[in-house]
């Protein structure tokens, strides 16, 4: 396989304030199928704001439970 050195710059982008907007959208809301509008600073929002599911309850939903960590096993020989 062809492989060459290719040079990356490094950058950083500093911490700064920006103002953002908020948009309002009007969807139909994907749990009742009702015409609603919402205003949010995000992207086009799925739910209005009744059956839009609860910030805690998706962050409980994401949490990973950690991996367990591999160990090499001997290949276990039959004994006996
Ligand atoms: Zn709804």
């Amino acid at each position: 396989m062809p492989s060459k050195q290719v040079h990356v710059r490094e950058y950083t982008v500093r911490a700064h304030e920006r103002v953002i907007h908020t948009r309002l959208y009007k969807f139909i809301c994907k749990q009742c199928n009702k015409d609603v509008e919402r205003e949010t600073y995000g992207p086009r929002p799925l739910y209005c704001d009744r059956c839009r599911p609860s910030m805690t309850r998706t962050e409980m939903g994401k949490k990973k439970k950690p991996r367990p960590v591999l160990v090499k096993q001997q290949k276990r020989r039959n004994a006996s």
